[in-house]
């Protein structure tokens, strides 16, 4: 049985008090774990200091990015050790807009897991392809290419412990998700690809990119489908509800 996840994140947004009243808004309209489906946060840096000084229970913190070392001369960097410190348990790794505007590797992407998850965080790897990439026919070459990268610096072993999140990046904040069969469809080849690189097939496949209340159900319908990854939505309270409600009745 593969764990489902849903996960909200929030990027650049919410201040301390914002994000302290938000989770009592996602508590009170039911967006919490339970019924086999962790739902975890992942807020800005100082938004994490204030809630993880919090102690929550029913919602898991997870960061949107850590350094790959562990300390040192890297300013305006965090490091992995630090986040787990501050109460974090994953981090979002190789996000398209820290590949856009960081220029962040795919070896990069596998040397920031591997030191993530010896200092205590599970890594969400983030994989997608350009809307160009998808009309000339290369999703799978290039999702591939990703993955043999991570690979190829983070090893199986690392991999078979990540949460790995497709995100087309056509589809993410346009409100133009990835059709349920489109999803699937990627989803059932990075598992046969991962598998075929000796990654346990048990590895949670998140599906991202314009999640909704309403496109969540189909979604998490198709067999390769584990959850999601969330950014818009996350952050409406009652929407993201909704999403996690739909993963919770997921049989
Ligand atoms: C994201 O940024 O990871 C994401 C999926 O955003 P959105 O849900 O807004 O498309």
């Amino acid at each position: 049985m593969r764990q489902r996840l849903i996960v909200g994140n929030w990027k650049m947004n919410l201040l301390q008090a914002e994000a302290l009243a938000f989770v009592d808004e996602l508590e009170s309209a039911g967006a919490v774990s339970g019924d086999g489906v962790e739902v975890v946060i992942c807020p800005p840096y100082t938004a994490l200091a204030a809630l993880g000084g919090r102690g929550l229970r029913s919602i898991t913190l997870g960061a949107q990015n850590c350094h790959a070392r562990q300390k040192g001369a890297f300013t305006g960097e965090i490091s992995a050790e630090m986040l787990t410190d501050a109460g974090c348990r994953y981090v979002i790794l190789g996000h398209s807009e820290r590949r856009r505007d960081q220029h962040e590797t795919d070896v990069e992407i596998g040397n920031k897991a591997n030191h993530a998850l010896h200092s205590g965080l599970r890594p969400i790897i983030c994989l997608g392809e350009q809307l160009e990439e998808r009309q000339s026919g290369r999703t799978h070459e290039v999702i591939n290419r990703q993955i043999d990268g991570i690979i190829g610096s983070a090893g199986a072993q690392v991999m078979s412990q990540a949460v790995v999140a497709y995100e087309p990046v056509w589809a993410i904040g346009t409100g133009l998700a990835a059709t349920a069969e489109q999803a699937q469809e990627v989803h059932s080849s990075i598992r046969e690809h991962l598998i075929k690189h000796g990654v346990s097939g048990t590895v949670p496949l998140l599906y991202g990119g314009s999640v909704t209340g309403g496109n969540a159900a189909d979604l998490f319908a198709c067999a390769d489908i584990d959850g999601a990854l969330v950014g818009g939505a996350s952050l409406k309270a009652p929407e993201f509800a909704v999403i996690v409600q739909h993963a919770r009745d997921v049989r």
